[in-house]
């Protein structure tokens, strides 16, 4: 992409509105821009990454052998009447007439609805395990909608929902949820905890939030300093395998948020292990046995021939959420830093000198080559000033920056920068190639 025919609005002054550094950097970056309070549009650049983001998780869900569907955004209250909902969510259901009178809402979340498409097609345990996902828009009027997308009314998120016919079988399914969770905020380049949350009604230990700290993060949470470097189940983890000792590995370290806290737990570990933070609820797993199943309807025959409540789980990733969350996680004085493995572009092209025919030449080149590669460049062949490119560059934080100007290039060279670590290599085109393909 030609930054001269690309729509980055950057924005020289910081936002007064934006409280934490990752809504500051977000506006001035031109990712997003907000419309209404707590609802935005996502601009090219922001859009990028949260379509990344995205295919991460949807990669890690397929994986774990979940299927994508689409749901609409639009609900009907009758649909919210049967599992008792309607009344109970209060105001933070965006409720809506339409013109026939109807009532109906925007989504805050989806698990009647799946429930009535479950109950609509499958009835035997024959049909089972099944997880089923979308990635769309939610609404939620949140009270205090802040920090930009971190804590937005509309915002994206990864829903998914399991279905098996016993508690059992739905453990092995909220493992592989775990253990999907693990692999895709890593991707991420996060350092996400699950951490025992509240259950609610159900009780029991089957429900965690994946929380990645951060100052600016709105709970507080306690943990064992050696989650922070616990391994990664590999690409290779076989899903159908008993996964039970990797959660095992994680859950046997403390882990709380606020209001699953237990000090005296806490307390005895050693001082130098106890971890106390700030942190951000990336994801939610959840297991709800038969909670929409049993008022809904959603039954199926067992196996020894009666019929009985499917048992369900339901689990979240914000997806749009860690667009913010990873620049809280990532980035520094002149702005961001993302990982490779989101970037909205992964190599910034600077041209020193546009007009001047050498520059431009070896840059054409360098952007054809890398093109051909696979390689997203941002090829910067506006008129500006070094200066403000390379602090552009910074601000928006694609991994490498290339430069490239007629006193390199007189000797032959040009400039390749690691955002991350600021290290910068002098070296010949075709060797600066090398390494970025
Ligand atoms: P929070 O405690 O932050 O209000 P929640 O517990 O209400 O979140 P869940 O119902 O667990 O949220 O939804 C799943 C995920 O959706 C959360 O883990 C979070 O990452 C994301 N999410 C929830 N509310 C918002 C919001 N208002 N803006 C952006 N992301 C959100
Ligand atoms: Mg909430
Ligand atoms: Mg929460
Ligand atoms: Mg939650």
């Amino acid at each position: 992409m030609r930054l001269s025919r690309y729509f980055l609005p950057i924005l020289k002054e910081t936002p007064k509105e934006a409280e934490i550094v990752s809504h500051r950097l977000m506006l001035r970056a031109g990712m997003i821009r907000q419309q209404s309070a707590g609802i935005y549009s996502w601009l090219p650049l922001g859009h990028r990454v949260l379509t990344r983001i995205g295919q991460i998780v949807r990669e890690e869900q397929n994986r774990a052998g979940a299927l994508e569907l689409l749901m609409p955004t639009i609900q009907s209250a009758d649909l919210w009447r049967e599992s008792g909902r309607y009344d109970d969510y209060g105001k933070e259901m965006l409720r809506i007439e339409d013109r026939h009178e109807r009532e109906m809402l925007y989504g805050p979340t989806n698990e009647e609805m799946i429930t009535e498409i479950f109950r609509s097609y499958v009835r035997s345990y024959r049909d089972l395990p099944l997880n089923l996902y979308h990635i769309q828009w939610k609404f939620r009027d949140e009270v205090r909608p802040r920090f930009g997308v971190m804590r937005g009314r509309e915002f994206l998120m990864k829903d998914a929902y399991s279905f098996d016919v016993d508690q059992e079988a739905a453990r092995h399914a909220y493992n592989k949820m775990f253990v999907a969770y693990l692999r895709t905020f890593a991707r991420l380049g996060l350092k996400a905890i699950p951490m025992r949350a509240d259950s609610g009604p159900i009780g029991g230990d089957m429900s965690h939030e994946f929380i990645i700290l951060a100052a600016t993060g709105e709970s507080q949470v306690f943990c064992d300093k050696a989650l922070l470097e616990m391994p990664i189940p590999g690409e290779d983890t076989d899903f159908d395998a008993d996964l039970t000792p990797v959660v095992k590995s994680w859950t046997s370290h403390y882990a709380a948020t606020e209001e699953k806290h237990d000090e005296a737990a806490f307390a005895a570990l050693p001082e130098d292990a106890r971890v106390a933070a700030r942190g951000i609820e990336v994801g939610h797993i959840f297991y709800f046995g038969t909670k929409y199943s049993e008022p809904m309807g959603a039954k199926v025959a067992t196996p020894d021939g009666a019929e009985r409540p499917v048992h369900m789980g339901s689990y979240g990733v914000g997806v749009s959420r860690l667009a913010a969350g990873l620049i809280e996680a990532s980035h520094d004085e002149q702005g961001i830093i993302w990982p490779d493995s989101v970037a909205p572009f992964d190599v910034g092209l600077i041209s020193l000198k546009v007009g001047d025919a050498k520059v431009d030449a070896a840059c054409a080149d360098l952007y054809e080559k890398l093109g051909k590669a696979g390689r997203d460049v941002l090829y910067d062949d506006t008129d500006g000033r070094p200066g403000a490119k390379f602090a552009t560059m910074d601000l928006i934080g694609l991994p490498w920056q290339l430069i490239v100007g007629p006193k390199g290039l007189n000797d032959g060279l040009v400039e390749l920068k690691r955002r991350a670590t600021g290290e910068r290599e002098t070296l010949t085109p075709e060797a600066a190639l090398n390494k970025l393909t």
